[in-house]
């Protein structure tokens, strides 16, 4: 009998205004490490991430759009051939979430996948460490938010305390597995 073990490679972008921890999550989830250390790059990086699923492999390969993201918008080359995305905001500065409609626009506009649907992104509200009741206090109803726009679905994460990162990126693997 042939290995069965499949093989898959996804490009995942990781988009959001400046400062909301796209890096520290890539770094976080790809080397277990987390740095304090502001580290505005620029150009386009990426970080690849291998996972056991079930008897398959996945490649994770995470585009950092580092430094980039001061423009408001992204080119399509960026774009290109990505199947899954994160928008990631930073919960203690608003501004940040209201951008994340924008940067879906965007996407969504400079993006089809070959199947014609739309690319699957998951939503994170990262620097969950500095404030428990942040969202509460300012009246951010993300789960509404993301039932309305069409996101696969949202965690709070912390790149510091290292939390719900490996839990949002099964969540986005699932997803993309699932709609092959
Ligand atoms: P980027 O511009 O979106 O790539 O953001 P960075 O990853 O460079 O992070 C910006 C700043 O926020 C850095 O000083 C990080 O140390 C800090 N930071 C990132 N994630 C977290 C987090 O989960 N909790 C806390 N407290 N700080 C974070
Ligand atoms: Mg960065």
């Amino acid at each position: 009998m042939q290995n069965s073990r499949q093989e898959h490679l996804f490009k995942i972008l990781v988009i959001g205004d400046l400062g909301v921890g796209k890096t520290s999550i890539i770094q976080r989830y790809v080397d277990q490490s987390f740095s304090t250390n502001y580290r505005a790059t620029i150009g386009v990086d990426f970080a690849l991430k291998v996972l056991n699923w079930d008897s398959d492999t996945v490649r994770l390969q995470l585009w950092d759009i580092a430094g980039q993201e001061r423009f408001g918008n992204m080119t399509r080359v960026y774009y290109r051939e990505a199947v899954g995305a994160f928008i990631v905001f930073d919960i203690t500065r608003p501004t940040t979430f209201e951008a994340v409609k924008r940067w879906k626009e965007d996407l969504d506009s400079k993006l089809t996948l070959s199947n014609g649907k739309s690319v699957a992104i998951v939503l994170l509200a990262n620097k969950c460490d500095l404030n428990r009741d942040e969202l509460k206090n300012n009246g951010i109803k993300v789960d509404q938010f993301c039932k309305d726009n069409g996101f696969v679905g949202w965690f709070e994460t912390s790149a510091k305390e290292n939390t719900n990162i490996d839990r949002a990126a099964n969540c986005l693997v699932k997803y993309i597995i699932a709609s092959e």
